[in-house]
Order: C-alpha cells, then structure tokens, then sequence
C-alpha cells in the first residue's frame, strides 16, 4: 500500500480557506522566518517522511508487533531507526516552544503534518505525539528548572514520554486513583503505584522516558502532578518498571504497559491538588491528536479503497451494459463519497481548531480568551466526532473490497483494527461528549456556544458564491440545538445531560461539517480552485445524503427523555 497525502487539499485550507499568513507574522514565538512557502515546503517534506520512511513499517509492526521481556519492551523492526530519522529531521520539536529549543510552529501547520504521520503509521506516530502533549504541559505548568531540564530533550527527541493517569479501578473517573506521592523535600517525593495502559511506557525507542503520573500526597485527596523520569540526572534507574504488556485488537506496534512505581523520585508539576486541570492541557493535546488519528486513519482508507474499486472489475454498467469497474455502482460511489466529504471536512474543522488554539496562545488580548474558550468547546468535538465517523469510515472502506477486505492482505482491515481505539483512549468518546454538553455548554449556560454560533453565522452572512438556503439551513439548526440546550440546562438534570449527550454532539458535528463545506465551497469559487467543480459535488453529496443526520439527532434529543431511563435497572 501506497500513502499520498492529500498535500492540495491541506494548502488549499492554510492559503484559501483559513488565510493562516494574514495570521503568523502578528504571532509572537512563531518562528519568524514561517509565510506561506515555507509552511508549503514543510508539508511537503512531512509529506515525503510520512509516506517513504514511517508508512514502509506500518505493515510490519501490526504483524511483528512488540515484545516484552524481563521489563523490556522492544519494538518492530525499523521503529529505532526511523524514530531517530524522525527526531533528527526536527519533526518532534515542530510547534515546540523556540526559548527550549522548540521550533515555534504554529498549530494549524502542526495538525496537518499530526494527519501525515498518522495516516502513516497509528502505532509509531503514538510514540511521538504522547511525547509533544507532554512537553506542552511541562512547558504550560512545571517550573523553570525543570522546563531546562526536559524540555530541550523532549524536543530533540533524545528522550521521549508516557502519560500515566489510568488504574484498574480508576479509568473514566481518575479521583478514585490509589498512587501515592510521599515528600521528601522541596517539591521532590517518592512516587508508588500501579498504572495500567500506559502507551510507550516502556520501549527501546530513547534513552530516557519521561513520565507524567497523576499521584495523591499523603493525607490529601486531591490529584497531583508528578514528572518521573526512568532514569534519573545522575543517570541511576528510578524504579520505572514495566511488569508487562497488554494483547491488543490492533495497534500492535505500540507498547501498552502495566506500569509499577515503587518509590521512584518524582517532581510535583503545577500546585499540589491541581494536578487534573495541569493534566488536562496534556489530555486536550492528546485528545485533538486521537481525533486526528481518527481523521487520518479514513483518508488513508479512502485512497486504499478508490484504488481498489477502480481496478475492481465485478458486474455491469446499467448504461453502457459493459462489464465494469465497481466505482462506476452507485451504492459503492455512496461509500466512496461519504468518506471523502466526512475526511474533507473534518480536516477544515482540524485546521480550524488549530488556529483557534494558536489565537488563544498568540493572538491579541480580544482574540486570547475567545479563541481559548472556542478550542475548549470544540476539543471533545474533535475527538469523537472524528473517531466515530473515523471507525464508520473504515468500515465503509472495507465494505468496498467486499471478502478481499476481510483478508489481511488488503491492508484495510489493519486499518479498521488500529482505529477502533480511537473512540476509547483519551477518554471514551460517550465521555467527550457529556464533557461538551454538561460541562462546555449547560455549566456555561451555552454562552460560549452562543458565540461561536454568532461567529459562524457572521461568516456565512458574507459569502457571495454558496446557496444562502443552505446557510439558512445551517443556522436554523444551530438555533435548535441552542434552544435544546437551554431546555437542558433547566431541567438541570445531570442523568439527562449524560443520555442525550452523544445525540447532541453528532448533531452539533454533522451541522458544523456542514458549515466547514459551504466555507470551503465559497473559497474555493472566491479564490478561483481548480477544485470547485470536485468540491461542489461533494457539498452537494454532503448536503444530500449526511446532512439529514442532524435531523436525526435532533430528533432523538427530542424523545430520548423517556425511552432512555425508564427500564429499571433490575430489566437489564
Ligand atoms: C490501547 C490503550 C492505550 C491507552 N493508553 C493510555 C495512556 O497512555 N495513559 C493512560 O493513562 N491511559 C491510557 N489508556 C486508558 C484509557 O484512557 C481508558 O481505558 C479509558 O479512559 C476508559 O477507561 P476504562 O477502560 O476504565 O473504562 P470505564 O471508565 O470503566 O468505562 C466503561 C464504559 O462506561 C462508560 N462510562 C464510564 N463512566 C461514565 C459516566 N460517568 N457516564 C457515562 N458513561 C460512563 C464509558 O464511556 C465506557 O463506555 C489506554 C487504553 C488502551 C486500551
């Protein structure tokens, strides 16, 4: 299998869509040297890592997978050498911060090149996403000394690091964790406890592994931050041990381990009992990557099945009535076009969550808090919203090779496998979605989402080239789900927030997708595309066929109250 990534479509949206250089040169700490050209040459050499260096051993590591061994984890074949390739090239440091030898790129330029690695290899590119999300939040709430320490490093890729949150009796609901901090002195304490699932927390890769473990501190019950490296400055081992790893469903080339500290020297990151709100700056990077695993993962089966079904030869043409290739049937057209116009239009909202993340660190003192609040809003939307229709998308892809998808030969149904993941990790997507309903909209007494409707509604008041009924369409909708969500807010009930949430956020995804198509559709006519003939149908096709799933859910959030809680629990 070949990867070519989609680089037209990718600086279609920095140059046309998201004018992303009227942006940069008021960024401070973007690197200064970025315009246009430049942001071009790095998605082009991305383009070709991603493709001739880390898709090569995506096959293998699903096969070879990892291996573990008295508390050595060792990874495929290729993995060493590629992960110094990729380090080397710079690519780990890419939107790091420049005063810790960070390149300094901005974001919306950093999830495209996330898309290319992903699209690549799920299993090795987990490895040097855990790494940046971490070295965010070192960068976000550790202190001097150890911003010095680390952070240089995590960059380089020399060391890299693991997130240890979960533990067997604490998954979605991190305050039940047992592991202990005991200080010794200063802001230094002995780490101890067991940690489950931990991706890359044992491996072959770096020298170092850096992790950031959630701990409470003797006689507190609040949550702390801790950062543990396996191997200490002095170079003596920390007592980071890997005690085995987990048999997966798929993503057989990334280490998952079972984690022991046993009194490992650890440094308290942020204040002591704010460890959960430090934390969660690495999680929502995380959580924006995993959407992006998602996203990349269907654009990479869409190219494996549109090669396939135009080679595919099976049945007849109904007008020409000569034999035919199976693109030319209309249910596997369906299946194509469904996921390009959900692949399309979730990288504009990836592209568009990355600005607003880079405003919110950037952008002036009007445009920081808003563009802080709009990325928090959207974060659970981009992580699940892309994951489900991530898995949906693969299915469909696999269902175009019909038997030959369920073989392993296709290479699709890897796809599908490592995918699946993607809803879960990072905070199962039934989780994001009650984060977005109860905590971003109902707790804010939908003001935030009041906002980013206005802004939306704002840009489609000026375009000049899309059908207006269509922007009408997408307005009322919103409108509805505004109005739902006040309904919501004052039953005040958190059962309900919790059973409609999912309906509620895929309404809101389908009509924000909706949005994102009628934005690129009015760019590309305005900048002229060569696109705009490919990009009409799919909007057309989108607006068709997808759209009326925001109906659905609406429809649903409407009745769910009843259906949803009724049955005792004994009936189950
Ligand atoms: C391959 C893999 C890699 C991972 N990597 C890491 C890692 O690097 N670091 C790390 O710390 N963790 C990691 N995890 C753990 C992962 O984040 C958790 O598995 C996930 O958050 C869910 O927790 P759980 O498995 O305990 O499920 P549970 O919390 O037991 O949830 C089970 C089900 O109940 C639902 N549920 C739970 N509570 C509620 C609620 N209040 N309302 C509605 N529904 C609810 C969930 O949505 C889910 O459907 C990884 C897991 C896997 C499988």
């Amino acid at each position: 299998m070949s990867y070519n990534a989609p680089l037209s479509d990718m600086k279609f949206l920095l140059k046309d869509v998201f004018h992303a250089d009227t942006f940069w040169p008021y960024f401070p700490y973007i690197n200064e040297n970025l315009d246009l050209d430049t942001a071009f040459a790095i998605l082009d050499e991305s383009a070709k890592f991603s493709s001739d260096v880390v898709q090569p051993l995506n096959r293998n590591s699903d096969e070879q997978g990892v291996t573990f061994s008295s508390g050595e984890v060792k990874t495929p074949d290729g993995f060493v050498e590629c992960y110094k390739s990729f380090s080397e090239s710079g690519w780990g440091g890419l939107c790091g911060n420049p005063e810790y030898e960070g390149t300094g790129m901005p974001k919306m330029l950093g999830v495209l090149v996330d898309e290319m690695n992903y699209s690549a290899s799920n299993a090795f590119t987990l490895y040097s996403s855990l790494t940046a999300g971490a070295a965010l939040c070192i960068d976000s709430h550790a202190s001097e000394q150890l911003k010095q320490t680390y952070l240089p490093k995590l960059y380089s890729g020399e060391w890299s690091a693991a997130m240890a949150m979960t533990e067997s009796d604490a998954g979605s609901d991190l305050k039940n964790i047992k592991s202990k901090a005991i200080l010794i002195s200063d802001d230094q304490y002995k780490i101890s406890g067991t940690k489950i699932f931990i991706t890359a927390g044992e491996h072959d890769l770096t020298s170092n592994i850096i992790h950031l473990v959630l701990a409470k501190v003797q006689n507190d019950e609040r949550i702390s931050l801790f950062l543990v490296p396996k191997f200490l400055n002095d170079s003596s081992f920390n007592h980071v041990i890997a005690s085995s790893i987990e048999h997966k469903m798929g993503l057989n080339g990334s280490a998952t381990c079972v984690m022991n500290y046993d009194g490992s020297l650890g440094y308290l990151i942020g204040e002591q009992g704010k460890g959960l709100s430090c934390m969660f700056t690495m999680m929502n990077y995380e959580r924006l990557a995993i959407g992006i695993q998602g996203l990349a993962n269907s654009e990479t089966a869409y190219q494996l099945a549109v090669n396939y079904a135009k080679d595919r030869q099976q049945g007849t043409n109904p007008v020409s009535k000569q034999p035919c290739s199976i693109v030319e049937h209309g249910d596997v057209r369906r299946m194509l076009l469904t996921i390009r116009a959900l692949t399309e239009a979730g990288r504009a909202l990836s592209v568009y969550t990355g600005l607003q993340l880079d405003l919110s660190k950037y952008g002036d003192k009007v445009q920081q808090p808003i563009a802080s609040k709009f990325s928090q809003l959207l974060t659970p939307v981009t992580k699940s919203f892309f994951t489900d229709r991530g898995l949906e998308c693969t299915i469909l892809a696999q269902q175009v090779f019909g038997g030959h998808g369920y073989i392993r030969e296709s290479g699709i149904e890897q796809i599908v496998r490592d995918t699946r993941i993607a809803q879960i990790y990072e905070g199962t997507n039934g989780i994001q979605a009650i984060d977005f309903l109860a905590r971003k909209i109902v707790h804010d007494k939908q003001i935030v989402l009041c906002q980013f409707v206005e802004q939306i509604n704002s840009n489609m008041a000026e375009f000049e080239f899309v059908d207006q009924k269509l922007c009408s369409l997408v307005m009322k909708n919103f409108k509805t789900l505004i109005d739902l969500a006040s309904v919501i807010s004052k039953k005040s009930s958190s059962t309900l927030s919790n059973s409609c949430a999912v309906n509620f956020l895929d309404a809101f995804g389908y009509n924000i997708y909706g949005y994102f198509w009628l934005l690129m559709l009015e760019k590309a006519y305005s900048s002229n595309q060569h696109s705009c003939e490919n990009k009409q149908y799919l909007c057309n096709f989108y607006f068709d066929q997808l759209m009326p799933n925001v109906d659905l859910h609406l429809k649903r959030l409407q009745s769910f109250d009843n259906s949803i809680m009724a049955m005792p629990i004994e009936n189950f």
